[in-house]
């Protein structure tokens, strides 16, 4: 029986590669993955000699074809993507629905890794017991709507963001959270991840106020890859 394995991969540092999943790499037909030389240092990292063939965010049916095919003729395929874990805001859900809906006998394995989301979550301090992932935020229809939610949210919102927009998003943050809540006053804690297990790594913790001011204040830090968490409106995620 063939087998499609989701297969996570480090978010940086390339020692967070696992056993398994290094096991797996070798032992497939084939590994699809987002560029093939991003993929090309882990296999340069750990002496994985398998065959790539690339898989696009928006893969066509022709691709997905492709894949579909290659499981049904009896061979195994893994999953990769540039970093973390395939099909959380990365390619690869549309490859597994159809696995399912039209490859009976094909098993979908996952191979755990690293995902920012939750190493995010990990060290921001705030609770995880619920929690709300937006993803990345819509550029511009309905992103002033996801905030107001987020002002309003009882669980801990977190969302995934780029170089690019990181500004806009702490403006933003700071007009819908800078207001009291609680009977204390106290204003709602903000983390930002930055760069997780990578060099720069940095974990920006405060009221949202705090958190634009530091990257006001030091312009060299709007580099690399974010995670941004908010705690829920009453200050405390329900246990
Ligand atoms: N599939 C990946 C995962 O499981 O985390 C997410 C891929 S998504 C295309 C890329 C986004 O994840 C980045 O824009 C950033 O928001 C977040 N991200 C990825 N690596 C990160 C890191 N080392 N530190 C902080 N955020 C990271």
């Amino acid at each position: 029986m063939s087998k499609l394995f989701i297969v996570g991969t480090p978010i940086g540092n390339l020692g967070d590669m696992t056993y398994r999943a290094v096991e797996i790499l070798k032992s497939v037909d084939l590994v699809l993955c987002e560029d093939t030389s991003v993929t090309q240092r882990i296999f340069k990292e750990y002496g994985i000699n398998t065959p790539t063939s690339v898989f696009y965010a928006n893969s066509k049916i022709k691709d997905l074809n492709k894949a579909l095919n290659f499981l049904e003729s009896g061979k195994s395929i893994a999953l990769v993507s540039d970093a973390g874990t395939p099909t959380i805001s990365d390619p690869g859900f549309l490859l597994v629905e159809k696995v399912y809906s039209e490859l009976e006998g094909v098993e979908v394995i996952a191979i755990p890794g690293p995902s920012a989301l939750i190493s995010a979550l990990s060290v921001s301090g705030i609770s995880s017991a619920n929690f709300t992932f937006y993803g990345f935020f819509p550029h511009k229809k309905g992103r002033e709507t996801l905030f107001k939610k987020i002002k309003e949210s009882d669980v801990t919102s977190v969302f995934y963001e780029s170089v690019h927009r990181i500004e806009k998003t702490l403006e933003s943050l700071e007009k819908y959270l800078d207001l009291p809540v609680g009977e204390t006053g106290d204003k709602r804690l903000v983390v930002v991840a930055r760069e997780l297990t990578k060099i720069h790594e940095e974990v920006v913790r405060g009221n949202i106020k705090e958190v634009k001011s530091y990257f006001d204040k030091n312009k060299d830090k709007i580099r690399g890859e974010f995670v941004v968490i908010v705690a829920p409106k009453s200050g405390k995620a329900r246990d």
